[in-house]
């Protein structure tokens, strides 16, 4: 293995989930949902897929079907989950670091030590074009070659094309580098279609029914990548 790369949005970067648990409290003042239901709820859906279409084949933007889909799952009603989709979807754009702006737990010290192992690292991203900016602003930016941002790039995972331009950047082969994502068509497969490895990044136990290629923390990648 000469290189790894990474999702960004609930793999390097998780969302907000406190803020996403306060904003469910403030709609629906008689229950409170505690950050890990949100994850959980987000993970779930990230398995499951969320709506992009309605009933008279209409396109749903990715804030409603996505952040609705989660506020059904922690038992918000359909005009809370309207409301929910609308706050995320305004505290995505107002803030500069994004909703998802929360450094998955050990991911600055796995990637210090797969880039101390001589790996090379660089992050493929479904994004707004602000990804780069936001992983620095995490501190994750450093160890970092090449970081794709399909908003720039115009082309998306699963679309194999993202992948091999990032091992193009890094001059890697793509049997040669492992993909960490968290969503199992969009990553997953999308990396494997192109011809990388690839790990399920799943520390929500949203695939706990899967017994291969699928990883619970990022710290366990340095068990897994031989050195
Ligand atoms: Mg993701």
């Amino acid at each position: 293995m000469r290189a790894v790369m990474f999702d960004a949005g609930n793999t390097l970067l998780h969302l907000d989930y406190p803020w996403l648990a306060a904003e469910a409290r403030r709609l629906r003042r008689d229950f409170a949902p505690a950050p890990g239901d949100l994850g959980r709820a987000a993970a779930r859906v990230g398995r499951t897929g969320w709506p992009t279409r309605d009933g008279a084949g209409r396109a749903i933007p990715f804030f409603q079907g996505y952040f609705g889909a989660i506020a059904a799952q922690v038992g918000l009603g359909s005009e809370q989950a309207v409301s929910f989709a609308a706050a995320a979807r305004e505290e995505n754009l107002t803030d500069p670091r994004g909703l998802w702006r929360l450094c998955a737990p050990g991911a600055a010290a796995t990637l210090a030590s797969l880039a101390a192992k001589g790996l090379l690292i660089g992050v493929v991203s479904n994004a707004d074009g602000r990804v780069e900016s936001q992983l620095a602003a995490a501190g994750l930016r450093d160890n970092l070659l090449v970081v794709v941002d399909s908003h720039l790039t115009g082309v998306e995972k699963p679309d194999p094309r993202i992948f091999h331009l990032a091992l193009e950047q890094l001059g890697v082969n793509a049997q040669d580098a492992l993909f960490v994502g968290d969503l199992f068509d969009v990553d997953i497969l999308g990396a494997r279609t192109a011809g990388l490895h690839a790990l399920l990044y799943d520390p929500w136990d949203a695939f706990a029914d899967l017994s291969r290629g699928r990883i619970r923390s990022l710290a366990q990648l340095l068990d897994v990548i031989s050195p």
